[in-house]
């Protein structure tokens, strides 16, 4: 039912993408309708065939959009996802799932929503964001098949001709990539989370983009008047006169902002005292590398390596490995690039290396514990990261180390592998730094121990601030408790700092809080020696970072530890960055 939106009517969301885009909807929502209808025994052949030729047609239309984009070069990369949508297209239980359904007497269409029905019930249960979030590509391809099937036919997102702002229940990657950046200004959807294939490529095609939002699509019409802030996830629908007037004045503050960014890629990123922090990118698929590069990272601070594992029938041999590390040592160009090792388990779950089925999974048999029982599987990888030392400047890191006895077994493990490589003659760079992830609350109170056994430190305040503070970094329900700037945490942290000064080692911070402009400062003064992060986020926090001192920073964590609650220290920071940077730190209307 549409119910009709007033004037100035606010709709929070998550944003994806950020950007503000002021335009008309464009409503691209018709869902197919689906008829559960039972079919006789002389129907099931000739609907088996109906379903067969469906699955033919949605092949050959991901293959002409397939076409399409690599004539593309900024959207090339992505053109796995349209693999995988192939892919889908081919799974057992979709296919096979469905023409059993079909010979139990259904008719095609309610057969296919039935199994879909089931899939999606399967990745509901999954812990992992990330790969629960692949959902929603088995959802693109359903509906794709259903439009076939139901004769609703293609939607055409590609071919809307006016300048508009897209709104729809949900869309789909290879949607997302037919977009004309020149017509379609920003995007809204019911659906969808932060870390989805439409989220990553709304941001690599710079769209404006809020999803979430739940019921948009109810509340909308054609041509109606709207505004996006996908900085903050806020979407304005029918904005007065007022509020239209504001919010160009923040595009156009924002514009000029990102135009000015960057400026920002080349610079150092040095403090106004002279006091160099590098700026490294968090990577988790190879082809982030071109981001991290376009925006000036140095490096990379992070490696998430278990994305190599994800969604695959085997893990990676070690050439495999070897050839991705090399690949992108050889792309950094003599920056170094610190690969973490496998760290699966807890909320990262990959089903082809048979995970325990655990009560507590992110206290259980995660990350380091996982590679330390699973010997063989680590030996794999720490022999093509060793090996790969010889493509660039390698940093091994060590996911989730809770005692020094563990990180002895990894330096044991890893001192024979490259034992075995000099015997066997095989080339790599001996010079490799050894570090540690800081996440457990145990590595904190031991982090002057801890500092005597690695070259360098690297902070996960993702899980830091989930174990430290008891608050299950997934669950919606104590998402309120989940405060970065909890004292606890900031006192967390300058622990971490001052025993790894003390031991003259480096520290690094990796965890989403790096790349937040707003904590630029108080990491500076806190004393981090690098910061590692999303590659969109180094121009934002390198123009924050040339722009305060660290003495300024001593001071103002100085003053944050004497406060009580996380409120009062965001307030503070909060009031302190505004009055610095008035024009990066500006509040939204709500
Ligand atoms: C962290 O925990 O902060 C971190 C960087 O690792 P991940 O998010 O991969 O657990
Ligand atoms: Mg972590």
């Amino acid at each position: 039912m549409k119910i009709k939106a007033t004037e100035d009517t606010y709709l929070v969301g998550i944003g994806v993408s950020p950007g503000i885009s002021i335009g008309e909807i464009s409503l691209v929502d018709q869902r197919p309708m689906v008829d559960f209808s039972p079919i006789s025994d002389e129907e099931v052949d000739p609907e088996l065939l109906r379903f067969q030729q469906a699955i033919d047609q949605a092949g050959e239309q991901l293959q002409k959009i397939k076409q399409a984009v690599s004539r593309q070069p900024h959207l090339r990369e992505h053109l796995y996802i349209l693999d995988t949508h192939q892919l889908i297209l081919e799974d057992e239980m979709l296919v096979e799932g469905t023409k059993k359904a079909i010979r139990e007497r259904l008719n095609a269409e309610g057969a296919l929503t039935q199994i879909l029905e089931q899939l999606r019930a399967l990745f509901d249960n999954i812990d992992d964001e990330y790969l629960r979030e692949r959902r929603s590509d088995v959802d693109a391809v359903g509906e794709r098949l259903l439009r076939i099937l139901t004769g609703v036919g293609e939607r055409t997102i590609g071919k809307i001709g006016r300048k508009s702002l897209v709104v729809a229940h949900d869309l789909s990657p290879a949607e997302t990539m037919q977009f004309d950046r020149s017509k379609i200004l920003g995007f809204m959807t019911d659906k969808g989370g932060r870390t989805s294939h439409t989220a990553i490529l709304a941001r690599s095609l710079d769209i404006p983009a809020v999803v979430g939002l739940e019921s948009i699509t109810s509340l909308v019409s054609e041509r109606m008047p709207v505004i996006i802030d996908g900085s903050n996830g806020v979407v304005i629908l029918n904005p007065s006169a007022e509020t239209f007037k504001e919010y160009l004045q923040r595009k156009q503050s924002y514009d000029y902002l990102e135009q000015e960014l960057e400026n920002y890629f080349d610079l150092p990123s040095v403090t106004t005292d002279q006091v160099r922090i590098p700026l490294r990118a968090n990577l988790e698929i190879a082809s982030d590398m071109e981001q991290a590069k376009k925006h000036g990272a140095e490096g990379i601070g992070l490696y998430r390596t278990e994305f190599l594992y994800l969604g695959r029938s085997e893990p990676p041999d070690e050439e495999e490995q070897y050839l991705a590390y090399c690949k992108i040592l050889r792309q950094a160009e003599g920056a170094s690039v610190t690969i973490r090792t496998l760290d699966i388990g807890g909320d990262k779950f990959v089903p082809e290396l048979n995970l325990a089925d655990e009560d507590n999974p992110a206290m259980g048999l995660r990350a380091i514990r996982f590679s330390l029982q699973e010997e063989q599987l680590f030996k794999i990888q720490i022999r093509a990261i060793l090996r790969a030392s010889s493509c660039g400047r390698v940093r091994i890191l060590f996911p989730m180390i809770s005692g020094v006895a563990e990180i002895r077994a990894c330096k044991k493990i890893l001192y024979d592998i490259q034992a075995q490589l000099d015997q066997e003659g095989v080339s790599y760079d001996p010079n490799f730094s050894i570090g540690i992830m800081i996440e457990t609350p145990s590595a904190v109170m031991i982090a002057s121990l801890l500092a005597k056994e690695v070259d360098f430190f690297s902070i996960g305040t993702n899980d830091l601030i989930q174990y430290f503070l008891a608050v299950d970094r997934g669950n919606e329900h104590v998402a309120y408790l989940y405060e970065p700037l909890h004292p606890a945490i900031l006192r967390a942290l300058k622990a971490t700092c001052e025993a790894a000064n003390a031991a003259d080692i480096e520290v690094c911070i990796c965890g989403e809080m790096a790349g937040e402009p707003l904590y630029t400062l108080v990491l500076v003064g806190l004393g981090f020696d690098e910061l590692s992060m999303n590659p969109a986020c180094v121009p934002r926090v390198k123009r924050v970072l040339r722009q305060v001192s660290k003495q300024d920073g001593e001071l103002l964590v100085e003053k944050l530890l004497l406060l009580s609650t996380g409120k009062e220290v965001s307030t503070a920071i909060d009031h302190e960055m505004g009055e610095r940077l008035p024009d990066l730190f500006s509040q939204p209307l709500i």
